[in-house]
């Protein structure tokens, strides 16, 4: 029982590892006793990061990795065997929205560019299937791994404004439950996939539609969001971390192929 929750030595590789949740989750981890790579293209925080971790004296490691680029999560892959010896977890946290491929007062849904689209449906999905298949191959190869992605509200009734990130969240959820069933019925029941579908976190990608970029005060969308939450707040950071390592030990061993929210009881209101 002692070791149900335990991350300790376990190689975990981190997408979007430099950004505002995901950087929670690397830092987390290694304080667990987890190895962490982070690949993000946004080198120079990964390696602040890094240096911030293994300055405390865990382990951390780093590459700037484009993941839409299979080549390059072949690259990363080969590093991480390099130096941690396997891949026991990946957690696939690169992914978000643009103001570009928003509905705004000033631009309807039919008025989007179709590369906007584009590049929102490539960088959740593609951006999570790409790391799947090299890393997934590697745990086939082991007979053991463990998938987390990560979803969002979206996933399960859209929110008005971001139908790219809706339709692509809604894929990723989709896609959890495929590779779970793929990966146990194929390859072994030790490879397990989950996603966490997180609530509403302010960060740099939705500051601008939840807070009033003068006054830092909570737009219209904002306020809605806040009274369509039970527990009435945005969540913090550090609030997924909880779930994060259920997902990834021994605590979940028959779990996979599950969505779950946290979310302060967003996805359970009906907002009567
Ligand atoms: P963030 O923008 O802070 O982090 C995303 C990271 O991904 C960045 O460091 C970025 O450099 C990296 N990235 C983007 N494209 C990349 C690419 N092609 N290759 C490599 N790295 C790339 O985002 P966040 O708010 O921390 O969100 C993390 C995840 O959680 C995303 O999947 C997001 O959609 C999801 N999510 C966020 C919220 C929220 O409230 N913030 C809610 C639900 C889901």
């Amino acid at each position: 029982m002692d070791n149900l929750f335990s991350v300790e030595n376990k190689s975990v590789v981190i997408t979007g590892g430099a950004g505002v949740l995901c950087s929670q989750m690397a830092l987390a981890l290694a304080q667990a006793g987890a190895k962490v790579c982070i690949l993000d293209l946004k080198i120079k925080a990964a390696r602040s990061l890094c240096n911030r971790i293994n300055s405390d004296g865990f382990t951390a490691i780093a590459k700037k990795t484009n993941l839409l680029k299979k080549e390059q999560i072949q690259d990363a892959l080969k590093m991480i065997i390099n130096k941690f010896g396997s891949i026991d977890v990946l957690i696939n946290g690169a992914g978000g929205n643009k103001k570009e491929a928003t509905v705004s007062k000033d631009k309807t849904f039919f008025d989007i560019d179709a590369r906007a689209l584009q590049q929102i449906i490539d960088l959740n999905l593609l951006g999570t299937l790409l790391p799947c298949q090299v890393f997934g191959k590697q745990m086939a190869k082991q007979q053991s791994g463990i998938i987390v992605n990560i979803s969002s509200m979206n996933a399960f009734r859209p929110l008005t404004n971001i139908a790219a990130y809706s339709a692509a969240k809604a894929a990723v959820s989709n896609f959890t439950q495929w590779l779970a069933v793929y990966m146990a019925m194929n390859f072994s029941e030790s490879i397990r996939v989950n996603a966490i579908a997180p609530g509403f976190f302010l960060t740099e990608q939705n500051r601008y539609l939840l807070t009033n970029e003068k006054s830092g005060k909570l737009t219209d969308r904002g306020k809605r969001i806040i009274e369509h939450t039970p527990m009435a707040r945005f969540g913090r950071p550090d609030e997924l971390i909880g779930t994060l390592l259920w997902l990834i030990s021994d605590a979940s061993k028959f779990v996979t192929g599950t969505v779950v929210p946290v979310d302060g009881g967003f996805n359970a209101f009906s907002g009567v």
